[in-house]
């Protein structure tokens, strides 16, 4: 198992820890604040004891590094993470902006089935299943995310059920939501949003969502 300190700090850019296990060019290392795909959010970019991470794999509970060829670490030496930060933000930010719309759409429509959600660093976008066109409701799902993101209140992050490392998170407008990804700690973090609909093909609905600096 891999501790996971991404979800204790998720503001952290360094950390120093140790190789765990090291198997060709894939290691493990003790704790981490390397995010690793899942859920939807894009792997985080960085170094591992100076050398570039070329792939960061969730297995169970463990994270699985690729590094590059050229390393020799090996099991036991100390050894600093390093994330770039500007990147892993703006992944927190489009992150939670895409949870709070998809949470509006599921209130305001109980009969939407999520299918997906993509997190990137540029934008993010959730992808439903629905027999309407969610073009008219767009401004609103805008205005009343926005309202939220205004509020700047705090997210709660924590876990539901430690042992299985199954997290949550929670604002005053809805009830818990199970998420295993890196949050920010204060909606108005988000900025500014901006949603726009697009058409990914027959019986499914998609937002796209952009924020800009707060
Ligand atoms: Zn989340």
């Amino acid at each position: 198992m891999t501790k996971k300190i991404f979800w204790q700090d998720p503001y952290l850019t360094e950390l120093d820890t140790q190789v765990q296990t090291v198997n060709g060019n894939q290691i493990t290392v003790a704790e981490t604040i390397f995010y690793a795909f899942s859920g939807g959010q894009e792997s985080d970019h960085g170094t591992i004891g100076g050398y570039e991470v070329l792939e960061a794999k969730k297995e169970g509970a463990a994270i699985f590094y690729t590094l590059e060829d050229t390393h020799n670490l090996k099991v036991g030496d100390n050894v600093k993470i390093c994330i770039h930060w500007d990147r892993r933000y703006k992944l927190m930010r489009l992150h939670f902006a895409a949870e709070v719309v998809l949470e509006l759409v599921c209130q305001r429509f109980p009969e939407v089935i999520k299918v997906g959600a993509h997190i990137a660093q540029d934008k993010s976008r959730i992808d439903f299943e629905w027999s309407q066109n969610i073009s008219p409701f767009i401004a609103s799902l805008q205005q009343e995310a926005q309202s939220i993101i205004d509020s700047n209140q705090v997210i709660i992050s924590a876990f539901s059920d430690e042992e299985n490392e199954r997290r949550y998170w929670k604002i005053n407008e809805f009830s818990q939501v199970p998420c295993g990804g890196t949050h920010i700690k204060r909606t108005a973090e988000m900025g500014t949003l901006r949603l726009k609909r697009t058409n990914p093909g027959k019986g499914r609905e998609r937002i796209e969502i952009y924020v800009s600096e707060p």
